[in-house]
């Protein structure tokens, strides 16, 4: 092979190789959450992982936090981010209840929501950030049905709802403007799609300025 072929050959190796650390941004949503003026951008510190996530024993979430964690974890080609369930809410990082967020004290004052809402069911994720930039652990994600929460529909509604929260707490502070992926707003999709799990692997090779609080 002539010199000027190796070197045409090694620009096209190149090309194909250039993303192993930075993956493509071609094709991805805005992660980060515009709050007064700031944006936030968080995601979990290799120190922090495995995740710890706990999800009560109601209408199968256990089950379906298995499977949201299954559904992302392809997103990390590096092992960027990793969670596992655990049976002790005491340590947790994120906690997943059946039931609406409790209302009357200041947690809408203090902290943000993000919600995901689908016909079936609906769920609220709220990532307390505090004037430090550090989120308070745990993280809650309240989910519950709209219907009789044993249907199918309502199952299944559960099962992809909970994805799109983990989504949430993962780092994907917003949604996607497209109906296809896993964290539209309104979401339809099982899992999440080559778009959502660009979006996650970028936003975990991007500085975060928002960091997770210590470990109680
Ligand atoms: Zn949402």
């Amino acid at each position: 092979m002539s010199r000027r072929l190796a070197a045409a050959a090694l620009a096209l190796l190149c090309a194909g190789c250039s993303d192993i650390g930075s993956p493509s941004r071609a094709d991805i949503y805005e992660w980060r959450s515009a709050q007064g003026g700031d944006t936030l951008s968080f995601h979990w510190p290799q120190s922090f992982l495995p995740v710890r996530i706990w999800a009560e024993d109601q209408h199968g979430l256990p089950a379906y936090a298995d499977s949201s964690i299954a559904a992302w974890k392809p997103a990390f080609l590096y092992h960027e981010w990793d969670a596992v369930r655990v049976a002790d809410s005491s340590e947790a990082d994120v906690i997943v209840r059946y039931g609406s967020p409790p209302a009357g004290d200041d947690i809408l004052l203090e902290r943000f929501a993000l919600d995901g809402r689908a016909p079936e069911c609906q769920a609220t994720t709220l990532p307390h950030v505090d004037d430090a930039r550090e989120v308070h652990l745990p993280m809650h994600v309240y989910i519950t049905a709209r219907f009789a929460p044993d249907l199918p529909a309502t199952q299944a509604c559960l099962a992809l709802t909970l994805t799109h929260e983990i989504g949430h707490t993962l780092g994907i502070f917003a949604h996607s403007s497209h109906p296809e992926d896993i964290m539209y707003g309104d979401p339809m999709v099982p899992k999440p799609s080559e778009r959502d799990r660009n979006t996650a692997e970028v936003l975990y090779h991007t500085p975060a300025n928002v960091s997770p609080a210590p470990r109680p």
